[in-house]
Parts: C-alpha cells; structure tokens; sequence
C-alpha cells in the first residue's frame, strides 16, 4: 500500500504543479490586456488633447479674422467722421468707432487666451506622445516577455504531463478513481500527510487506534473528517522513497 500512497503523493504534488502553471499562464496575457487598456486610456487623452488644440487653432483663425474686419471697419468709420455735416452725425461716428475699438480689444484677449491655451495643449501634446510611445514599446516589449514566459511553461506543463500520465499508469484503477474524484471535491487535495495525529489539511485530530493503525501502513486509510486520502506524514520511509517507475 505504501508504494500506492507514495505514487499518489506523487502524482499530486504533480497536479498541483500543473495547476500552478495553468494559473502562471493567464498571467500574461491579462497583464497584457491591462496595459493595453491602459494604452487605450492614454490614446484617448492624447486624442481628446489633439482635437482641442485643433478646435483652438480654428479659433484663433476666427478672431484674428474678425480681427482684421474690426480694423477695416475703424478705418471706414474713420472715413466717415472726417465726411460728418452735423454734430449729432459726428458724435455717432465717434461711438460707433469707440464700440469697434472696444468690440476688437476683447477679441484680441480673448485672442491672447486661445494662443496661451494653444501653447499649453502643444507642450501637454508634445508630452503625451512621447509617453505613448514609451508606453508602446513598454508593451511590446511585455508582449515578447510574456511570450517566452509562456513558451517556457509550456515546456514545463508537457514534461509534467508525461509524469501525470506515468504516475496514473502506476496506480490502481479505482484507487485513481478515488484521487480524481476526491481532487475535484476537496479544494484540489485528494492526500492528505498527518501528523503528530492531526490531519495536516483538515486540522482535526485523527483518533488514537486510527492513527497507530496509519504508522503501520498496512491499508488504505482516509481522514474520518475531511474523507481525504491519508498517510503518516513522519514515516520515514514515505519521505524519502520516490516512487520508482
Ligand atoms: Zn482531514
């Protein structure tokens, strides 16, 4: 029997690696989906940036040229004033000069306000480009990382998987059946060492008769609480034997 039980220590602690690497291989690709959402972030910011410096540009183009119509109109009221026969025309074209001028004063500040935020949206676009284009090749070099990464385990799985099948091989039919089912049901731990008259997966203590029962190791034996497969994890000859196949 304990040629049996060593196979299944054996053959669990070569599930659980199998487990472990399954995991490890999702690892990858979700950090890569992580940053490229967060590359997906950045590019819109960036974008968002870009069509407001372009919306800002065309501003800019409007009131300069409004601008420039504010300046032509002065000069023609101006023209007009030199031409007034009365007092009450000239008094008219002097305000209607004073409300161009002043209309073309806050165009010009708002002016000034579009070119300082055209300046500060260049240099944040100057910015978020470049930190687009690290982030980029931060992916891409990740990406081939994880590629490796992934290739690697996948050697290691194969390898595992050949031992999984020989271990299999080596054990009773309905003793399998009963590692199987039990790894499914019982947190992925079929086997179970116990020690010092604890079970070492449950905790619980195994009564006394049991537990002598267990260090003899003549037969197959199960936790009476947790219903896992169990073995004295002190037994010498359990700890150092690999099972030979
Ligand atoms: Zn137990």
């Amino acid at each position: 029997m304990k040629g049996q039980i060593r196979i299944l220590i054996d053959l669990q602690r070569c599930d659980i690696q199998i487990g472990e690497i399954q995991t490890k291989k999702e690892e990858g690709p979700l950090r890569i989906q992580g940053l490229m959402e967060e590359l997906k972030v950045l590019e819109e910011q960036f974008e968002e940036k870009l069509n407001r410096l372009e919306a800002c540009k065309r501003d800019k183009r409007g009131a300069e040229q409004e601008i420039e119509d504010l300046e032509s109109r002065v000069v023609k009221s101006g023209i007009k004033l030199d031409n007034v026969k009365s007092n009450k025309e000239y008094q008219a074209a002097l305000k209607e000069i004073d409300d161009l001028k002043r209309e073309k004063s806050l165009l010009e500040d708002t002016a000034i306000e579009i070119m300082e935020e055209i300046e500060e949206l260049e240099a944040q676009c100057s910015v978020g480009k470049e930190n687009i284009e690290e982030f980029r090749e931060k992916v891409k070099q990740d990406r081939e990382e994880a590629a490796r990464e992934l290739k690697a385990l996948e050697g290691d799985l194969e390898i595992l998987q050949k031992e999984r099948t020989q271990f299999c091989q080596a054990v009773d039919e309905e003793l399998l059946k009963r590692y199987n089912s039990l790894r499914k049901n019982s947190w992925r731990v079929a086997v179970s060492p116990v020690i010092k008259g604890v079970c070492q997966t449950c905790h619980m203590g195994i009564p006394t008769q049991k537990f002598n029962e267990l260090i003899k190791g003549d037969g197959l034996m199960t936790c009476p609480n947790c219903l896992r497969i169990i073995y004295w994890g002190e037994d010498k000859q359990l700890q150092a034997e690999a099972s030979s196949l």
